[in-house]
């Protein structure tokens, strides 16, 4: 039946699900796309042309199995597609949302150049929505359980992925995190209309299900010590994340009324999802004008949260232009359908304001030479300064490395940039300088990707089953 399809990518175009109405949209934190009916999904999965050697699954960090699932929706086989799928992705459904695909998967299908990609991250998303709707779980039947086990600290992607390849080879992973709830940045940073935070607690009960233990509520060196877990457990798994925030190092900085951008972000999951312990920690800007610093994806979460909240203007000022941006292009594309303002070429030299904050002053970039990694860096043009008015600033200038003091105490190495030092080309894949501890995710690689944490902590589990000898 394919092969009388062979043409189908000219008679049918790509199509991306439909978005919620704008005007709902603006107001609402519910994910902005409606799901893929079955048609549409079927209707991409044909225009795929099943090349020999598909650049999609190499740019793919995770290296997913894509044509060969695609051909299972064409069939209509959803369950050995979410089975198969699930081989190389510990959470294909938040990926199929969250990736950057025109970076990634979609960038490389043959047919991004001129015909249009096969949507492949809302494929991935809708074979396992669809799967778990019907009541497909994870097939644990042939598991051999072992007497090991595993400590995992942090339940973000990189956790997950990990105590993900240990539960299906037969070691038991017990996961701590400080948070109420599972997914790291996925639940406490992606804002809903991203991602559902359903999403999460389905899986947290399907990994429960598989044979996952989650310790949440629960930080490691405060509420139970590394010793405890060194002494209790086979090895450890460490996917901290990184959290120290990015500062401009212009004046005004402490101003009242600026923020970091994911203080804000988190105050405003914790109200929506009822986890709010103290009304004041809410960054709240209803009515106000706010203008955000920075140009990926944290910027733009904070852009489109101020914009469901009722800001005044949502201004975005970045200091190299659109091309250059570092965020996904789809969500810059939905920032500006919902009104935010984006200013280019634009540095931030101060915040001003008399006891709070009244403005940004910025001078007006031109790109100049490019710098050691390749990219033209943004020169000041004279004379160009100017303010732009504002009741709230957000700071999304990134994260650096954020390691615990007691990693030092258990002989855990850090490079000079503060990432703990777990290489991947090594005997036992992502061992840190003590033997029984692995890592892996953002406090590894730096601040990254969803996609690229998953990916690690999944190899940092075949590092551990190689160590434990399972
Ligand atoms: P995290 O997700 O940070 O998880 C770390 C976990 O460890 C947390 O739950 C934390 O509570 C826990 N923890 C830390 N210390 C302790 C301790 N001592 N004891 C117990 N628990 C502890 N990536 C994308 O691919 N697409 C996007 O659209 C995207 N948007 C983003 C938007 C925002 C606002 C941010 C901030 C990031 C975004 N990212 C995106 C990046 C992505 O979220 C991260 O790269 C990814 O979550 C890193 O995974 P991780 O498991 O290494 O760390
Ligand atoms: Fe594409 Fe990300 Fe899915 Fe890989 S995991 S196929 S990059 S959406």
């Amino acid at each position: 039946a394919r092969l009388n399809n062979i043409f189908q990518f000219i008679d049918v175009g790509r199509q991306d699900p439909a978005k919620k109405d704008i005007t709902v949209r603006r107001h609402q934190f519910v994910e902005i796309y409606q799901p893929f009916s079955q048609n549409a999904v079927e209707g991409q999965a044909h225009r795929c042309l099943e090349c020999g050697n598909p650049y999609c699954e190499w740019k793919c960090p995770v290296h997913n199995f894509i044509p060969n699932w695609l051909k299972l929706i064409s069939e209509g086989n959803i369950f050995e597609a979410a089975e198969l799928s699930h081989q190389t992705n510990s959470l294909p459904e938040v990926c199929g949302r969250v990736c950057p695909q025109d970076r990634l998967c979609e960038g490389a299908c043959t047919l991004n150049d001129g015909f249009g990609a096969v949507t492949i991250g809302n494929a991935e998303k809708y074979i396992t929505d669809t799967a778990f709707a019907m009541g497909w779980r994870p097939d644990m039947s042939k598991v051999v359980w072992t007497d090991k086990k595993v400590a995992i600290i942090g339940a973000g992607p990189a956790g997950i992925g990990c105590a993900d390849v240990l539960v299906r080879s037969g070691v038991r992973p017990v996961v701590f995190d400080r948070y109420p709830e599972i997914g790291g940045l996925l639940t406490f940073g992606i804002p809903e209309f991203k991602l559902e935070k359903s999403v999460l607690s389905r899986r947290r009960e399907i990994f429960t299900e598989m044979g996952v233990e989650f310790r949440l509520n629960t930080e490691v060196g405060k509420d139970i010590t590394m010793e405890e877990l060194l002494r209790d457990y086979d090895a450890v798994f460490m996917g901290m994340g990184t959290y120290n925030y990015m500062k401009g190092g212009f004046p005004g900085e402490d101003l009242p009324g600026v923020h970091d951008a994911l203080p804000f972000l988190i105050s405003n999951v914790n109200r929506n999802l009822g986890f709010e312990k103290n009304p004041a920690d809410f960054v709240g800007v209803n009515g106000k004008r706010v203008v955000v610093l920075g140009g990926g994806d944290t910027a733009m979460d904070c852009n489109r949260t101020s914009i469901r909240q009722g800001a005044a203007s949502v201004s975005c000022a970045y200091r190299r232009d659109e091309e250059n941006m570092p965020g996904s292009r789809r969500e810059v594309a939905n920032a500006k359908e919902e009104g935010v303002n984006f200013l280019f070429n634009r540095q931030p030299i101060a915040i001003v304001g008399d006891g709070k904050v009244e403005g940004v002053k910025v001078v007006t970039t031109r790109l100049g030479a490019p710098d050691e990694k390749g990219r033209r860096r943004p020169e000041e043009v004279e004379g160009s300064e100017e303010i732009l008015p504002a009741d709230v600033v957000l700071i999304a200038f990134g994260f650096r490395p954020s390691p615990p003091d007691w990693l030092k105490d258990h002989h855990i190495a850090l490079n000079d940039w503060q990432g703990v030092i777990a290489p991947e080309h090594q005997l036992y894949k992502f061992q840190t300088s003590n033997p029984k501890v692995f890592a892996g995710g953002d406090m590894v690689r730096g601040s990254d990707l969803v996609v690229t944490a998953i990916w690690e902590g999944r190899e940092a589990a075949s590092g551990i089953l190689d160590y434990l000898g399972v």
